[in-house]
C-alpha cells in the first residue's frame, strides 16, 4: 500500500496522471500524514461509523477514513479525480467512490441506502469557496448524522465558535452553534498542503445536538431575523429590523415590523433601544423571534 500522504507520493500521482490543479474547485491536497492522523483522531473514527468524505481529491484521507471506519463514500466533482481514485483506493473493499457534486446529491437518500437511515459522520478537508453552503446544506436538510469533522479556512472556524461582542460573530455563528457544538481541534499551515493555500487553516468539529440548545416557534422567522440583523452589521438592531425585506414569518411569507413594534419588544428583553444585532446571545435571538 503506498500511502499519500507525503510531498513525493502526491507528486507522484499527479505526475503520473498528468493532473493539473483546478483552482475553482478549490484543489488543496493535503500532504501531511500527522495532520491526518490527528483528524481521524478528531473525528472519533471506529468501524461502527459509516463516514461521508466530501471532495477526496486523489484519495489520501480515503486511506486513513477507509483503514478506520466501516464504510466510506468519497463524493468528488472533478472527472478528472476519478481513475485516479479507482487507482488509489483499489485495495480498499468498504470505499464508495461518487462522481458527484456534494452540493446536488441527495445525501439523505445516500445515509438510507448505506446506512439504514443511521447518522453518519462528515469528514472532508473542504472546497474553501463553498464551506458555508456544504455545512447549512446538511445541517437544513436534516440529514442523518453525529457530526461534521472539517478543514476549513482559520478565520471561519473562528467564526463558526464565537459568541457575541467580537469582530467575527455573525449569522454563521449563530446557525452552527444553534445545530451543534462547535470545537476548533487544530489549526494547520499552508506548507501542510500541495499547492499552498493562501490562508491559514483549521480543523472545526461539529458535533450535532439531538435537540437545539433553543426553543424557536419558527426556524425560518428565526433564521431570517438573525440574516437581517447582520446584513448591515452597523445599524442598531431596531433599524436592521424595521422595514427589511428579508423578515419572513413561520409560513415563509415576507414580515414587515415597525420600529414601535421592535422598541417595545426590546423593552419587553430589558433590551437597550440601540443595542446592535453582535450583541445578542443565540438566546435572546431565539427569545426575540418568538414574540417579535
Ligand atoms: N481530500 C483531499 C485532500 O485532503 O487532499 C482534497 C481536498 S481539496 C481541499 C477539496 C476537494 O473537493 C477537491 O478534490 C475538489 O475537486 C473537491 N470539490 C470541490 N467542489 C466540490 C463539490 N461541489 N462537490 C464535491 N467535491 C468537490
Amino acid at each position: 500500500m503506498t500511502y499519500l500522504a507525503a510531498p513525493a507520493a502526491t507528486l507522484e500521482v499527479i505526475n503520473k496522471y498528468g493532473f493539473h490543479f483546478q483552482k475553482k474547485y478549490g484543489q488543496n491536497f493535503l500532504i501531511d500524514a500527522n495532520i491526518l492522523e490527528k483528524i481521524i483522531e478528531a473525528a472519533e473514527i471506529t468501524r461502527e461509523d459509516g463516514v461521508i468524505e466530501i471532495g477526496p481529491g486523489i484519495g489520501t484521507m480515503t486511506q486513513y477514513l477507509a483503514e478506520h471506519a466501516k464504510w466510506v463514500a468519497a463524493v468528488e466533482i472533478d472527472k478528472n479525480l476519478i481513475p485516479i481514485l479507482n487507482e488509489t483506493l483499489s485495495e480498499y473493499k468498504n470505499v464508495m467512490v461518487l462522481n458527484e457534486d456534494i452540493l446536488k446529491l441527495d445525501i439523505g437518500r445516500l445515509v438510507q441506502e448505506k446506512n439504514s437511515g443511521r447518522p453518519v459522520k462528515i469528514v472532508a478537508n473542504l472546497p474553501y469557496y463553498i464551506t458555508t453552503p456544504i455545512i447549512m446544506g446538511l445541517f437544513e436538510s436534516q440529514v442523518p448524522l453525529s457530526s461534521i469533522t472539517i478543514m476549513v479556512q482559520k478565520e471561519v472556524a473562528d467564526r463558526m465558535q464565537v459568541g457575541p461582542g467580537t469582530k467575527d460573530y455573525g449569522a454563521l455563528s449563530l446557525a452552527v452553534q444553534y445545530y451543534a457544538k462547535p470545537e476548533i481541534m487544530l489549526k494547520v499551515s499552508p506548507s501542510c498542503f500541495i499547492p499552498r493555500p493562501n490562508v491559514g487553516s483549521a480543523v472545526i468539529r461539529l458535533t450535532k445536538f439531538t435537540e437545539p440548545p433553543v426553543q424557536v416557534e419558527s426556524e425560518k422567522k428565526f433564521f431570517s431575523i438573525i440574516r437581517a440583523a447582520f446584513n448591515q452589521r452597523r445599524k442598531t438592531l431596531a433599524n436592521a429590523l424595521t422595514n427589511s425585506i428579508s423578515l419572513v414569518d413561520e409560513k415563509g411569507n415576507g414580515m414587515k415590523v415597525t420600529r414601535e413594534h421592535v422598541c417595545s419588544v426590546l423593552d419587553q428583553m430589558g433590551l437597550n433601544q440601540t443595542i446592535r444585532g453582535e450583541a445578542l446571545t443565540l438566546e435572546q435571538f431565539a427569545h426575540l423571534s418568538n414574540i417579535l
